[in-house]
């Protein structure tokens, strides 16, 4: 496969945008480095970069591509936008029409508020935490992310009871010190940190089904017992919900999981693919923040009618009967199809999966925390990433990332992976 076009392009990316990229992520430093693939269209599962060659994609533009590139219905509603306005400054029905079908959609939503990103809508559930309870500390999961503002770029501290330290450049001591990081699905190390600092803690930040060490799923009670714990201290909980919301069933994963949060952040997935971040939860302590009350969160591009169009007509298409029980059939067709090649060419793997979404670990565990993902052969999974993209297959170049299904995908899809997984282990050993 030829990439001379991409590796041209990535010099001049390299002069003139920091690093070649817009996020670091999208750099191939992760899977051994080399000129990541630059894209040039896609349509419904495909696309193709500036040298022509085909991928099956798998990342889903790290979660929010859910219905395919170009997807008509959304391509409709973009149009619309570009063609009457894309930015008004002043409220449009787009944005009530939106606000109930999320409401509708989750429960535990009585207001609702958009931003333009996740990041943003995290941000401010933990500044209205903070402005409901009177408290500053908060507590996360480690190998959670919840996007790139100070208080959740912190590492763990060498306990479970031990204030975090800066996990970036640019982050305050003093900020980090306001949160605790203690390890997911460990109840015991989640109750010592709640025994030292619960009366401190405004809110528990909490991804109910992981994204970012992999696709990794609560252990029964887990979960319930965070929910129940915070309840007891005067803590509110904040569903990071930004990959989860809308991508394993019309909803969020609180729904599937029988729980209901104080707050909701959500993203990616509800934009149709245009920048769009939302937050929302119950009603008193929604009504915290301005022009009701004294918690400040606001935005010119908030709420603009291209990202309320292109998410109503996103969730229009995942409301269609049997769209999600599709992508679990597919995700099943393919995990057995990985699980198979693995036996045939002995290779440890593991793999999580749930409905159309699953991340595969070179490890021989089953992986329920950060510290199993973080062990998983990191070596082994770039060249793995590189066999495949060769075969035109393209996953998220990172041992944490899950790969995502879409409506777009088909079962000649999952069948040209599976061989070219088949492949790519022939290679590996
Ligand atoms: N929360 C979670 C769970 C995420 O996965 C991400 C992005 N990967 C964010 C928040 C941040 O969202 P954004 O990149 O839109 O700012």
């Amino acid at each position: 496969m030829n990439h001379t076009k991409s590796e041209e392009i990535q010099i001049q990316a390299l002069e003139h945008i920091v690093g070649g990229v817009n996020s670091p992520s999208r750099s191939y430093k992760a899977v051994g480095g080399g000129a990541p693939v630059v894209m040039a269209k896609g349509k419904g599962a495909y696309f193709w970069d500036v040298d022509g060659n085909r991928y099956i994609d798998y990342l889903a533009a790290y979660g929010p591509i859910i219905t395919g590139f170009g997807h008509p219905h959304i391509a409709k509603a973009i149009t619309l936008a570009a063609e009457t306005g894309v930015l008004y400054g002043t409220p449009t029905e787009h944005e009530v029409k939106f606000a109930k079908m999320l409401k509708d959609a989750i429960p535990s939503l009585d207001k609702v508020r958009f931003t333009n990103s996740g990041t943003e809508a995290v941000m401010t559930t933990v500044r209205v935490a903070r402005a409901y309870t009177g408290r500053t500390k908060i507590i996360k999961f480690a190998g959670c992310y919840h996007g790139h503002f100070d208080q959740v770029l912190v590492a763990a501290g060498s306990g479970p009871a031990t204030l975090g330290s800066p996990d970036s450049a640019g982050v305050p001591v003093a900020v980090a010190t306001e949160v605790i990081t203690v390890p997911f699905n460990n109840k015991e190390q989640f109750q010592l940190a709640m025994d030292k600092w619960g009366d401190e803690v405004a809110a528990i930040l909490i991804e109910p089904i992981v994204g970012n060490f992999g696709i990794v799923e609560p252990k029964p009670g887990f979960l319930e017992f965070v929910h129940a714990m915070a309840k007891e201290k005067g803590a509110l909980t904040i569903h990071d919900e930004v990959i989860t919301a809308f991508r394993f069933h019309y909803g969020a994963a609180q729904d599937l999981l029988g729980l209901s949060p104080d707050l909701t952040a959500m993203g990616k997935i509800i934009g149709g693919g245009l920048p769009i971040g939302a937050y929302g939860g119950r009603k008193e302590v929604m009504e915290t923040v301005a022009p009701l009350g004294p918690a400040y969160q606001a935005g010119t591009m908030a709420g603009n009618p291209a990202s309320m169009l292109a998410g109503i007509a996103c969730l229009e298409v995942l409301k269609q009967p049997g769209v999600y029980e599709e992508m679990d059939r597919l995700g099943a067709l393919l995990e057995n199809g990985i699980l198979e090649a693995a036996k045939k060419h002995g290779v440890t793997i593991s793999v999580n999966r749930l409905k159309g979404a699953l991340t595969l670990y070179f490890t021989n565990e089953k992986v329920e925390n950060y510290e199993q993902a973080e062990n998983s052969d990191g070596e082994m999974f770039g060249r793995f990433f590189k066999l495949m993209l060769s075969k035109g297959v393209n996953l998220a170049p990172s041992k944490y990332e899950a790969w995502f299904l879409t409506t777009e995908h088909k079962e000649v899809d999952i069948i040209e992976t599976i061989a070219a997984v088949d492949y790519a282990f022939s290679q590996l050993k």
